[in-house]
């Protein structure tokens, strides 16, 4: 598999000679880190890429998961370079960042109030300042596998550090400050919360971790907010994968459970740079200028070159606008589950005892032989899917996997699943479903 990834990618591992150069590990995002190097890319349009070699794929990673309307939507590119025209940054306020926070306002919610970012990370970042500022506690409960971004506060817990350990360059005094829980036990929630007066609030993936590999149950989501209003905390969901993806408003809107904030970033921004953090005006209001002079206290800090860029805001607001008014998030629901039931169907026909699962439009690989326990209470970290980044002993497979995959045609989310788009037809299904029967033909051949 390696000696055919080798053979079909020669551009890509020129590419990365150097950029190993220049890059620590010749690359600017841990999850592209690949044995024996990664693909480098060169064009896409709507459900398809190219790479540097010229061989076409189809894309199951859409953009990390912000291009639920495909690459280069015609509508969203066109409002990104109408905008690209008439100026990139004003150093001012403009318009276009009132419609983009009045669309989110409409279809998400918790979105009392608005304030922007520039990234999911800076999103969570605030989130976490706001629940503090608001309940004047210090601590914040997370569960691990949720994927938060890569701030002090959430750069551990997930691949390891499931003891709430520092990972390096994290002091440990701001570990000590969150609570890490396995997720899904809302008893240790509850205890944790009897327990300790100073939880400010609880952030989650509403899906579950890695947007819903392992997932959490909607009594789960219930009982969190249950807990969180009887000890006045704030919860908070972070949906920048789920946001305007699981549905218009969101998983809140699709699961019906309302959190005080959610943190939005991707979809929000039409697959350019941007985020955002909504929820409770009074919450928010912690960010308000005469708010806090009337309530003489001192307003939270937030600044940010980019928040709000217009050419950012310009394609957000062409995408939200078509996510409200089309099917957008159905369509890619529907793709997801005819893929999930013909990558099944593919494993049964090829005597491969893994499963392929998943909600709305995410697919997981569940390639443990010893067989899919899908409760979130009882799921023992080892029988999690593996992570091809940790030294996991099915590393190795996984990322054959990952080559194999891309070798027979496919980018999709790792070695660990797939994120589907509104512009994944039946053609690009069939494409996947028969590069998934090759790649695993690949991988028996070994
Ligand atoms: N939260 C979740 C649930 C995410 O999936 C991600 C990114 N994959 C982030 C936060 C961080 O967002 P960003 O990469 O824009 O900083």
């Amino acid at each position: 598999i390696v000696a055919a990834y080798v053979e079909a990618t020669p551009g890509s591992a020129a590419l990365h000679e150097a950029a190993s150069t220049v890059l620590p590990s010749g690359i600017v995002h841990d999850s592209r880190h690949t044995d024996p190097y990664p693909i480098y890319s060169k064009r896409a349009l709507g459900a398809r890429k190219w790479d540097v070699d010229g061989r076409e794929m189809v894309d199951f990673y859409g953009g990390h998961g912000a291009l639920i309307l495909g690459h280069c939507h015609p509508g969203v590119t066109a409002a990104a370079v109408e905008q690209l025209a008439l100026g990139t940054h004003f150093g001012t306020c403009h318009a276009l960042e009132i419609a983009w926070a009045q669309l989110i306002q409409q279809m998400v919610p918790c979105a009392e109030r608005v304030r922007f970012t520039s990234s999911g990370t800076e999103a969570t970042h605030m989130a976490v300042r706001l629940a503090r500022a608001f309940t004047g506690r210090p601590k914040i409960m997370r569960f691990q596998r949720h994927f938060h971004g890569w701030h002090d506060h959430m750069a551990f817990g997930v691949d390891g550090h499931f003891d709430g350990s520092p990972t390096p360059g994290v002091l440990p005094e701001v570990a000590a400050g969150i609570v890490l829980l396995p997720p899904g036990d809302l008893g240790a929630v509850e205890r944790a919360f009897a327990q300790d007066d100073g939880i400010a609030g609880v952030i989650l993936e509403p899906t579950g971790a890695s947007t819903g590999m392992v997932p959490v149950s909607v009594d789960f989501l219930r009982g969190l907010r249950d807990i969180t209003t009887r000890y006045g905390a704030v919860l908070i969901f972070d949906e920048v994968v789920t946001g305007f993806r699981v549905a218009p408003g969101g998983a809140q809107q699709a699961l019906g459970v309302t959190p005080d904030l959610c943190t939005l970033a991707k979809i929000v921004a039409g697959g350019l740079p941007g985020g955002a953090v909504a929820g409770r005006k009074d919450i928010i209001d912690w960010l308000d200028f005469d708010i806090a002079a009337d309530r003489k206290r001192e307003k939270i800090k937030h600044q940010g070159t980019y928040n709000a860029n217009p050419v950012s805001a310009s394609a957000g607001i062409a995408a939200l606008t078509l996510i409200r008014d089309t099917d957008v998030c159905a369509r890619a629901n529907e793709a997801a589950a005819t893929m999930r039931d013909a990558f099944n169907r593919v494993l049964a026909e090829e005597d491969v005892p893994w499963a392929v699962y998943g909600d709305h439009s995410v697919l997981h690989f569940f390639t443990n032989p010893q067989g899919i326990d899908l409760d979130p209470v009882r799921w023992d970290a080892n029988a999690q899917p593996v992570s091809v980044f940790t030294g996991d002993p099915r590393k190795a497979l996984m990322s054959k996997l990952y080559l194999a995959l891309v070798v027979a045609g496919i980018d999709p989310k790792g070695a660990r699943g797939a994120i589907v788009s509104a512009v994944h037809g039946p053609e690009e299904i069939a494409w996947a479903t028969e590069s998934w029967r090759r790649a695993l033909r690949m991988l028996k051949a070994e």
